[in-house]
């Protein structure tokens, strides 16, 4: 479990607020959006252009009075790189401090545990590589989204059922680096996304179901004084069907044998042998067929019980569904939803407890990238 002490400073306040709205201000908007003094807000409000995190702009107002001074966020006060290993390739981002991506680089390699951490680091050199000399400058941090559990306790990376890399091993990138390297869950780095810049900025409590190779979850709690934690769990493992599909870890019935993108690539594959692509399946030329309609209803189907259960398990505000299944959220809900909330269904709450994220497969890595952000200035 990751658990984040929220500084109760009136500078970390006003700085958490700006990166979030990012819009431009007078120093009366944060006094009255945050119930502070005026000159309790100039004070740290000059602290933070010294800083160079908030610049000066024009002054506004009309005819011969007094202007007041207009503040922005300057979004290059920090850069942060985020990563996304999946099982063929490594994902890179560059955020600046509006959170908006600035570089992306693709590395298409054959994973293997063994060798992760060194291939991790030519990459991550390759990548630095290609950053101009301001970005270098500000770089704050890189975090690192992974499928599997990250046990900070025990020191090390659990990777699948059979595969773990000791976490120590990212020390020497660290050390290169000279700035802080965080690896979290996919999963729990989408709660990030979604508890900063999405769906879950308001909410107290909720749950993300990442849908990628690998099924995982997280849930977010927010605690006193906007402190927060998250917690990530095997959701893929579940098991949904003593009988049912052979999932990679020798089990039957895992809900990630059904649910995964992988496992509905091969389903859809067994009918249609050309299709590679999770996007091909979403066509119509698949879909309006009689085993597209089969085989979409009967992901649907799945979808549904492993909603059933984390509601039944969790009871959250809303459940934010991530990953590339976003995209075509048109083409599944309708079902979805009334796959979940069958008649006389006995949840607390409804339909709009379900929700779609609109980053898609990208939750995951912004939420990398905004990770090291977040650790150190929130
Ligand atoms: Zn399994």
């Amino acid at each position: 479990m990751y658990q984040k002490i929220i500084k109760e400073s009136n500078e970390n306040k006003i700085f958490q607020y700006l990166f979030k709205s990012k819009e431009n201000f007078v120093i009366n908007d944060i006094a009255n959006a945050l119930n502070m003094s005026f000159p309790t807000v100039k004070r740290v409000v000059d602290i933070l252009v010294k800083k160079n995190i908030i610049v000066e702009r024009d002054k506004i107002g009309e005819g011969v009075g007094r202007k007041a001074r207009v503040y922005g966020f300057n979004p290059d006060f920090c850069y942060s790189i985020g990563i996304r290993i999946t099982s063929h390739s490594f994902q890179f981002i560059l955020i600046n401090g509006y959170c908006e991506i600035k570089k992306e680089k693709l590395y298409n390699i054959e994973l293997d545990t063994s060798s992760i951490v060194d291939s991790l680091e030519e990459c991550i050199n390759n990548f630095i590589a290609t950053l101009n000399v301001d970005e270098k400058k500000h770089l704050i941090g890189v975090g690192i989204a992974t499928r599997g559990i990250v046990n900070n306790e025990k020191n090390f990376v659990e990777f699948s059922n059979t595969d773990s890399f000791p976490l120590r091993s990212l020390e020497s990138i660290r050390k290169k680096l000279g700035v802080p390297v965080l690896i979290e869950n996919e999963s729990n780095l989408a709660v990030i996304s979604e508890s900063i810049l999405g769906l879950g900025q308001k909410l107290n409590h909720f749950v993300c179901l990442t849908l990628s190779d690998s099924i995982s979850c997280s849930t977010f709690q927010k605690e006193q004084h906007d402190s927060f934690s998250f917690k990530a769990g095997r959701i893929h493992h579940m098991n949904i069907n003593p009988d049912g599909n052979l999932c990679e870890c020798g089990s039957k019935g895992c809900l990630g044998s059904y649910i995964s993108d992988k496992a509905l690539i091969l389903e859809f594959k067994k009918f249609f042998p050309e299709i590679n692509d999770f996007d091909e399946i979403f066509s119509e030329k698949y879909l309006e067929t009689n085993f597209g309609k089969l085989l979409i209803n009967n992901y649907i189907k799945h979808l549904a019980i492993g909603i059933r259960n984390l509601l039944f398990f969790s009871n959250p505000e809303k459940l934010i569904i991530t990953g590339k299944i976003c995209k075509y959220k048109n083409i599944i809900k309708p079902e979805l939803l009334k796959a979940i909330y069958t008649p006389n269904h006995i949840f607390y709450r409804g339909e709009d407890t379900i929700l779609f994220s609109k980053f898609n497969e990208q939750t995951g890595i912004l939420g990398a990238a905004i990770f090291p952000i977040v650790d150190s200035l929130f």
